[in-house]
């Protein structure tokens, strides 16, 4: 768009915030688009997500958290496929031009790309009410992506880390009914929300290895359930081995515990199926990734997913998974 921002306009906006080293790109920032280049054997994977104030984060969100957090739901999806992420756009609706807001949004997203070795290489920018678009671009070798569709009968389901920290976090921050975490734990809870680490490097470790695998941000519940509609199968699932935080721990028969357990968003942890002989491969992947993982339930024939309380019952998922058009 033409400047019509504050000081230096679009143009001075962006050099001062968002133009930094593209190293890996044969054209980054600052023509009409960027140019890159895919390793020989390598697909392109790619994946968008808009955040948009008060629908996905609260008014007022910290930048810096925020500019971490539209970034980490993009490296989530790279993980969830197993693709190795590279470089990135922006584009950016703001209300008004803040500089020290674009300058904690930007130092927020550019730790993490560095963390993830990923390069800034375009974006827009354009007035409107503040909206967030990240397009993502990763390398993964021919075939060996991650999809959803793999899960056969008798395969095991994994998740990574622990369920349910984030809803309880955003539960926190609107006054919506929680258990009565110390400071600490819910501390814990709200970072997990506004600062989630996506499971690259697990969803990498994991190729060859997962038969499907995909990001945990709608729920568990929900999210399992893609993949067991698009693989044709059912899932059992034991809802007391499904992972709890510390901070959580404690509070595993309150009621808001149990439903974010299976059924709460926005954790962007990896839920995966593997063969059975597959799992210490599994465990192996998850050392070298630094990162715990519980195997939580099995695929079996047939359709939907059955949730299990600790005496073997059936007990009805809080299915959860936000739809906005629902
Ligand atoms: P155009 O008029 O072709 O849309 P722009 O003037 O919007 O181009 O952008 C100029 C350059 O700055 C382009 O290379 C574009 O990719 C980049 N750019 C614009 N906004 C952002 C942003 N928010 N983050 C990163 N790069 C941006
Ligand atoms: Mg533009």
């Amino acid at each position: 768009m033409a400047g019509r921002g504050g000081t230096g306009g679009e143009f001075g906006l962006i050099a001062r915030h968002f133009t930094w080293p593209a190293p890996s790109a044969d054209l980054g920032i600052g023509d009409d688009a960027a140019l890159l280049r895919v390793a020989p054997g390598m697909q392109l994977a790619v994946s968008t997500d808009l955040l948009v104030e008060g629908t996905h984060f609260l008014r007022g969100t910290d930048p810096a958290r925020l500019g971490h957090k539209s970034l980490a739901v993009n490296l989530s999806d790279m993980a969830a496929m197993g693709a190795t992420p590279r470089w990135a756009t922006l584009a950016l609706a703001l209300p008004a031009v803040d500089d020290d807001w674009l300058g904690a949004f930007a130092d927020g997203f550019r730790a993490l790309a560095g963390l993830h070795r990923t390069e800034l290489v375009g974006g827009d920018t354009t007035r409107g009410p503040l909206s967030i678009c990240v397009t993502i671009f990763g390398e993964v070798p021919a075939g060996q992506a991650l999809r959803r569709e793999g899960a056969r009968e008798g395969d095991e389901v994994w998740v990574s880390g622990t369920l349910g920290d984030a809803a309880i976090g955003l539960a926190l921050l609107t006054g919506a009914p929680a258990p009565a975490l110390g400071p600490e734990a819910a501390r814990h809870c709200i970072e997990r929300l506004e600062s989630p680490q996506p499971r690259v490097a697990l969803g990498i470790a994991l190729r060859g290895v997962a038969s499907a695998a995909l990001d945990v941000s709608d729920g568990f519940v929900a999210d399992l359930g893609h993949i067991l509609d698009r693989s044709g199968v059912g899932a059992r699932i034991e809802r007391e081995r499904l992972p709890l935080s510390a901070a959580l721990a404690p509070f595993a028969q309150a009621p808001e515990v149990q439903a974010a357990r299976s059924g709460g968003g926005d954790d962007y942890e990896l839920c995966f199926t593997a063969p059975a002989t597959a799992a210490d491969a599994v465990r192996r992947a998850a050392c070298t990734a630094g990162v715990t993982v519980t195997q939580v339930g099995r695929v079996v024939a047939g359709r939907g997913l059955t949730l299990v309380d600790g005496a073997g019952r059936t007990v009805v998922p809080d299915r959860g998974g936000y739809d906005h058009f629902g």
